[in-house]
């Protein structure tokens, strides 16, 4: 049995996750943006909150933790680097720990750029990764306190997961993620293709996330510092891969 995944809509644009293994009845929340949404997804799913996993420390990722942990005992799990500035943690974590939901491990990746301390959470039996403000949908986090270099390291451990990994990242920015995207890749079928399958989705109100890897491999300017056709537009053909991602990141901060 794989987990079951319930996509939440919080805020203006966050998302927040569920995900629900049938046989243990465990369900564990990804990042708490806002109780209400979550509470009713709960309420429509019949489904009993068990835990918290945290990503990051921004507010609008757990700020109704408190909330949530007091209606329903969930035990909270985040980055054992941060627990000064998280909520208090029943479970502090670092990369390569592994956490329970009923039957299903989930691994512990640091994923540090848009924060330092930002943890993802890759579950492989069920193809899952919650990448929060890492990786997102053809974007990736802007770089409040960590490195170009430590967010292009970061991206590199989620693009060698397998490519059927489904990616669940934290906000709806796909839109203006794809039009940015088509500045720096703009001779790329599978972006124009799939800015047109995202322009429709929002057109028609649905999310854009979650997203396979496959399809950021593919599209998303964020993972493809070492496509020729990138490097030339930016006359970057010499620099290292690094570099490349360094300059896209700069890019889509002026843009
Ligand atoms: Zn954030
Ligand atoms: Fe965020």
């Amino acid at each position: 049995m794989t987990l079951e995944l319930v996509t939440v809509p919080c805020l203006s644009d966050n998302y927040a996750y569920l995900i629900h293994d049938e046989t243990s009845g465990e369900t564990a929340l990804v990042d708490a943006p806002e109780a209400g949404p979550i509470r009713a997804a709960l309420e429509k799913t019949g489904w009993k909150l068990t835990h918290i996993l945290l990503t990051h420390h921004h507010h609008d990722h757990v700020g109704a933790v408190e909330e949530l942990r007091g209606a329903t005992g969930a035990q909270v799990v985040g980055a054992k680097a941060d627990a000064h500035r998280l909520p208090p943690l029943d479970l502090a974590v670092s990369e390569g720990d592994t956490l329970q939901i009923g039957d299903e491990t989930g691994h512990v990746l640091d994923v540090s750029g848009h924060t330092v301390g930002h943890i993802a959470f890759h579950f492989p039996q069920s193809a899952l990764a919650f990448t929060a403000d890492s990786l997102m949908a053809l974007g990736c986090g802007r770089l409040f306190e960590g490195s170009a270099e430590q967010m292009w390291a970061s991206l590199k451990k989620l693009m060698a997961l397998p490519s059927d990994t489904i990616i669940c990242s934290g906000h709806e920015y796909t839109a203006a993620n794809a039009k940015f995207a088509l500045t720096i890749d703009p001779e790329n079928p599978a972006l124009k293709s799939r800015a047109d399958t995202v322009a429709q989705a929002r057109k028609d109100g649905r999310p854009t996330v979650p997203s396979r890897l496959s399809d950021e491999l593919a599209t998303n300017p964020f993972l493809r510092a070492s496509d020729p056709g990138i490097r030339a537009h930016l006359g970057l053909e010499a620099a290292d891969d690094a570099e490349v991602f360094a300059q896209i990141r700069a890019r889509k901060d002026a843009f």
